[in-house]
């Protein structure tokens, strides 16, 4: 499902260039719940933004259902774009828009006609249990139910795989735990590929069936949950 291939990320500032990746390969298998931990820097947040392409490899190759997104043609890139959904650390919902539009945002873009928009993002809003706080606006909710919120517009355009960065870094442990249900649910009844990136060890433990463990731009152990938490 998605595959990296001996993948190096470098970033080029004005002084330096600095190695964030140093050689990854890992393969994200359809219905994974798939973990990436590590201490802050390690290189998780570049490699989860080179799935949908908010960064592109220095060398190697990421492929996504067997393609290699970098080598497709606008219109191509757009269909598979579509098919790969994110919900961030701080929401990044759209202030100055209400919760319907920000749900209806991806449809928006993607010239779906407007009775059909409404009737998904009713869908939406329903199955992350906010239907009615439609009209309001994002500062209006608290964390949790923003995260739902980037939850419901991540899922608008039906992804096959959903990337999660930080997605519970900035929530109390009980509204983490909420969301974490949320997340395994959207796994199990309508088996999206869950990739996500966490600085905790509990959030892999918790809905994880795989997991890699980055350090320094390596991933130093990688297995599933069970083999990997059980060796000595
Ligand atoms: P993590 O998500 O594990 O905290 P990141 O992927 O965000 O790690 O960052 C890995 C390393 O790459 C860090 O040292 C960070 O400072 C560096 N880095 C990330 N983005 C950039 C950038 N746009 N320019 C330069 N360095 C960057
Ligand atoms: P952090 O995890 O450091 O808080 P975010 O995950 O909030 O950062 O944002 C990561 C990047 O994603 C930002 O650089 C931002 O420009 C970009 N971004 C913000 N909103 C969207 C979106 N809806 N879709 C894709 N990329 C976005």
């Amino acid at each position: 499902m998605i595959e990296f291939q001996d993948v190096k990320k470098v970033y080029e500032t004005k002084k330096q260039a600095f190695e964030a990746l140093k050689g990854i390969n890992l393969t994200v298998e359809k219905g994974d719940i798939f973990g990436v931990v590590g201490y802050s820097g390690a290189g998780k947040s570049t490699l989860i933004r080179l799935v949908n392409l908010l960064e592109q490899p220095s060398e190697g190759t990421v492929l996504v259902g067997g393609k290699d997104l970098t080598s497709l043609k606008p219109k191509e890139l757009r269909a598979e774009k579509k098919k790969i959904g994110m919900i961030f650390q701080h929401f990044n919902l759209l202030n100055s828009k209400t919760v319907f539009d920000n749900v209806a945002m991806p449809l928006v873009l993607s010239g779906t006609p407007s009775n059909e928009i409404k009737q998904r993002v009713e869908e939406l809003l329903e199955f992350v249990g906010l239907s009615n706080k439609a009209k309001n606006y994002p500062d209006q909710l608290s964390g949790g139910q923003k995260q739902r919120i980037g939850i419901a517009r991540a899922l608008a355009t039906n992804p096959s795989i959903l990337l999660c960065d930080e997605a519970t870094s900035a929530l109390d442990p009980q509204t983490t735990n909420a969301v974490l249900q949320l997340l395994k649910k959207i796994n199990k009844e309508y088996n999206i590929t869950i990739l996500l990136i966490t600085h905790e060890m509990s959030v892999i433990k918790e809905i994880c069936n795989k997991v890699a463990v980055m350090e320094a731009g390596k991933v130093v152990e990688q297995g599933s949950v069970l083999d990997v938490f059980s060796k000595p």
